[in-house]
């Protein structure tokens, strides 16, 4: 078995395909080790030892949905809601920038508050600064996609949360799957970089579910790929469940830094919440990216998917853009100097 597990990383790592049973199997390893090493092989050879940092900006945490998972539902009454107001997002990303910040990442609840007319101009504003600007604020129409676009928004990242439509459906009352497709394939054809990704050890989710993320990564060919542990959230339906694995999120970063070698993988914030060296680990298995939060001290302990995220000392914030530099020299990594782009070997 043993010599059955390294011929299909080997497999991998030359060929960047699997099918779903050999993904399976590498999911299931017990020590996954070499898989690491050979997804960090790859990383090195495709994207090289920078490490792109993205300032991220939670401008408002109301949201109309209510996935089962996140703090942010709308049912949720237990938390202090707040919006940043159009002229506040603008500062913090002059601040980014500021500090050599090279892409900023807008992220919010679903929340219609916000006329697109408004994000439009926002995004302008963000782009006079040259640098790459990220959405992640959810499920729009297509004429909405393109009037981002229009207005200099580079990427957008809109996870699938998970492939398995049934597992999809009981997590979103009210959403389709349909629509998270419809959206993503909208995004590819107005030019956007594409970001996608999965919550991991949602409750009812299998290895096979996982195989199956991963193929749907490699079929859409994503530009980006967001993957992180679920943590359970006080005051949502989930609060009683366990949250997801660290290994196998490593397992879930590596495989897919091996199916698509040159994309931009983040180690996420939610990872390194889980396990206090998270940021290193997901470094070590494949990822390339780091989301410091540039947000306002205030507002970032409100922004709640989850615990964990905000400590009551500001200092000891995991995702602090202090804090991120370190981890990223401690592994003998560079900052990366310029957007960050993907770098697009093989097309
Ligand atoms: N509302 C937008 C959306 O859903 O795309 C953007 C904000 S949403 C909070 C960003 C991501 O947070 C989601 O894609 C989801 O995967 C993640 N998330 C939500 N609740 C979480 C939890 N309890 N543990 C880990 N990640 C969570
Ligand atoms: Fe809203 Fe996004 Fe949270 Fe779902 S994951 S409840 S859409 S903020």
């Amino acid at each position: 078995a043993e010599k059955n597990i390294s011929s299909l990383i080997e497999k991998l790592e030359k060929q960047h395909s699997l099918d779903k049973k050999g993904l399976i199997m590498l999911l299931s390893m017990e020590n996954p080790s070499e898989l690491y090493k050979a997804a960090d092989r790859v990383r090195k050879k495709y994207v090289g030892d920078e490490v792109h940092l993205r300032g991220l900006i939670e401008f408002s945490n109301y949201c109309h949905n209510t996935c089962f998972y996140c703090g942010l539902r709308g049912p949720n009454k237990a938390i202090k809601r707040y919006r940043m107001e159009p002229e506040e997002i603008i500062e913090c990303a002059k601040r980014g920038v500021e500090m050599e910040l090279k892409t900023i990442v807008l992220q919010s609840g679903e929340d219609r508050y916000y006329k697109i007319t408004t994000l439009c101009n926002i995004v302008e504003k963000i782009k006079e600064m040259d640098v790459a600007v990220t959405l992640i604020i959810g499920e729009l129409s297509k004429k909405e996609y393109a009037e981002l676009k229009k207005a200099g928004a580079d990427r957008y990242l809109l996870r699938i949360e998970t492939t398995n439509r049934e597992l999809y459906r009981k997590l979103h009352p009210g959403m389709s799957y349909e629509n998270r497709l419809r959206c993503l394939m909208d995004l590819r054809e107005l030019g956007y970089e594409v970001g996608t990704g999965s919550l991991i050890g949602l409750p009812g989710q299998t290895l096979e579910m996982l195989a199956d993320d991963l193929l749907f990564f490699k079929k859409i060919n994503a530009d980006m790929l967001g993957i992180g542990p679920f943590i359970p959230c006080e005051n949502t339906p989930l609060e009683k469940e366990k949250g997801g694995d660290v290994n196998l999120v490593l397992k879930m970063i590596a495989l897919s830094r091996l199916l698509l070698p040159d994309i931009n993988i983040p180690a996420t914030t939610a990872l390194a919440v889980k396990d206090k060296d998270g940021y290193a680990k997901g470094l070590q298995c494949g990822a390339n990216v780091i989301m410091p939060n540039i947000g306002i001290e205030e507002y970032k302990r409100l922004y709640k998917l989850y615990p964990g995220k905000v400590p009551d000392d500001p200092n000891e914030a995991v995702n602090s853009i202090e804090n991120i530099k370190k981890v990223i020299l401690s592994q003998n990594r560079s900052i990366g100097k310029d957007k960050g782009y993907r770098k697009k070997v093989f097309h």
